[in-house]
């Protein structure tokens, strides 16, 4: 999910350089040679959630790639103009047709590597009968026994899941900062 660099400018189309700026910043970015722009580049967020029907969580199979295939909680980019928890909502709408009520913050998640902060977000299923979107093949209901640990397809989505149901054991759920390498 590693974004490709800036190849021309946003502002004239003229291909750009990665150099030091010229106003003492002192980190490379893609700058015009021609209009002078300079294209900032930052992190992107990612918001989902853990949708829960008693002991289970709702996981959602892969219907794109990548990990096509693999288990993953709905998530996805947060579109601008929209909260993190109305990103939440909109990407558990779209890939499980899942009918729920948000509730708080429970993983915020650094992926360094590749520029990106994942926020996943508690959600309470109001039904158990889901209506997936194109991007899933499958959304169904797995209690911590049956989740398929070797099938998730993100780093993310396990560190998340391992904080929910240590959680849920424990009876308190807070929010868990992690750092991914
Ligand atoms: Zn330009």
């Amino acid at each position: 999910m590693q974004r490709s660099p800036i190849k021309h400018c946003k502002q004239c189309g003229t291909a750009v350089v990665y150099r030091l700026p010229d106003d003492g910043d002192t980190k490379e970015r893609a700058v015009c040679p021609h209009c002078n722009t300079v294209h900032y580049e930052n992190p992107l967020n990612v918001v989902g959630t853990v949708p829960h029907w008693g002991d289970k969580v709702l996981l959602c199979k892969r219907n794109i790639e990548p990990r096509w295939g693999k288990w993953t909680l709905p998530a996805g980019f947060m579109e601008l103009g929209e909260t993190t928890t109305e990103g939440a909502a909109r990407e558990t709408e779209e890939e499980a047709g899942a009918q729920f009520e948000m509730e708080d913050l429970l993983t915020l998640l650094n992926v360094a590597r590749v520029g990106q902060v994942h926020l996943f977000y508690r959600a309470r299923l109001l039904s158990d009968t889901f209506n997936p979107g194109s991007e899933t093949i499958e959304a169904r209901l797995f209690s911590e026994d049956e989740i398929p640990w070797d099938e998730i397809a993100f780093r993310t989505v396990k560190e998340t899941l391992d904080r929910y149901f240590a959680d849920r054991r424990s009876g308190h759920f807070t929010i868990h900062q992690v750092n991914i390498d």
